[in-house]
């Protein structure tokens, strides 16, 4: 389980906040073309009684709206206390994908493509090169939170990275309703950490520019699990969702369209499959051809694309076993 030391400050920006101190603190970023600047406001509770620092951080793909809403519900809880170590909370990382709904900055760029980054780069790059120097390093272990791309709606799944041992035991702590290893993606911010010895967890949940009210929960409900297994916040009562052991998932793949047309999903998110049962149909416009998207094994769907109208090959179930 990560390590733990003495409680101590945390210093991000220009600001300190101590032992026994919860603030509100910023992250200079850019300037707008308009001259304004931007920050990235940064929640620190810091508790006098040492324990670990945990970053919980939302956003980083502008328009996935879900894990801001997690973060934000927490800040407003007020039962919110933390008892040991110190939580960084960020609720949004890419401010300007968020104000333009978009998962990308202004340029196209991906922040989570960009880490670690570099001072001098493109807006994404410098993003992740300010959040990985005044962040990452203070930081024992972290919980990013996203939802499906595009159109694609993730039932509630907290991915891990398959190396690091950490991150599959705090992935399973947080109990989402499913549980995978994901391999680690290039210039992404887990990847970043996992090269500075910071597990990190992924939770994905919900599509982007939707609120999912059960995925919100979920989220909180996890977050709040792991804080509670290292005693950082004492157990809920009520809960936000009920608990369930996780499926955990060892074999996925993408189902594809097997033609263009309109694509009229079947079956529930989250559903267990059979063998051979049809999970939806791609119809061309004019009630002539239809072909079937079928079951290839037994098990669990966990992302359809709600994208109404496919190509040929364009992925509409993630589904596993
Ligand atoms: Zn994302």
């Amino acid at each position: 389980m990560p390590k733990e030391g003495r409680s101590k400050s945390i210093s991000i920006g220009k600001e300190t906040v101590s032992p026994g101190e919860h603030k509100l603190v910023k992250i200079s970023i850019d300037r707008l073309p308009t001259g304004t600047l931007i920050d990235i406001p940064i929640y620190v509770f810091n508790s006098k009684k040492p324990g670990p620092t945990v970053l919980v951080q939302a956003g980083l793909h502008g328009d996935e709206i879900n894990g801001i809403e997690i973060v934000r519900r927490m800040l407003q809880e007020e039962s919110f206390h933390v008892d040991r170590g110190a939580v960084i909370a960020v609720p949004i990382l890419n401010i300007f994908g968020f104000i333009h709904f978009s998962r990308d900055v202004p340029d196209g760029k991906d922040v989570n493509r960009s880490f670690p980054g570099t001072k001098t780069g493109s807006m994404a790059s410098r993003m992740a090169y300010h959040y990985t120097s005044q962040i990452l390093d203070q930081v024992d272990f972290g919980i990013d939170l996203h939802t499906g791309g595009a159109q694609r709606h993730n039932y509630p799944q907290i991915r891990f990275t398959e190396e690091d041992e950490v991150s599959r035991q705090i992935a399973e702590v947080f109990q989402a309703p499913f549980v995978f290893p994901a391999r680690l993606i290039r210039g992404s911010f887990r990847n970043a950490a996992f090269k500075r010895g910071v597990p990190v967890v992924v939770f994905e949940a919900g599509e982007s520019m939707r609120f999912d009210d059960y995925a919100i929960l979920e989220g909180m409900q996890g977050i709040l699990n792991v804080l509670h297994h290292f005693e950082m916040v004492p157990e809920l009562d009520p809960v936000y969702a009920e608990k369930h052991n996780s499926v955990i998932i060892t074999e996925r793949k993408w189902l594809r369209a097997p033609t263009a047309g309109m694509f009229i999903p079947e079956i529930q998110n989250g559903s267990a499959i059979t063998k051979g049962q049809e999970l939806g149909i791609v119809t061309d416009t004019y009630a002539r051809r239809r072909k079937q998207v079928k079951a290839p094994y037994d098990g669990f769907v966990f992302c359809i694309n709600h994208q109404a109208v496919v190509n040929q090959g364009e992925a509409l179930f993630h589904i596993g076993k």
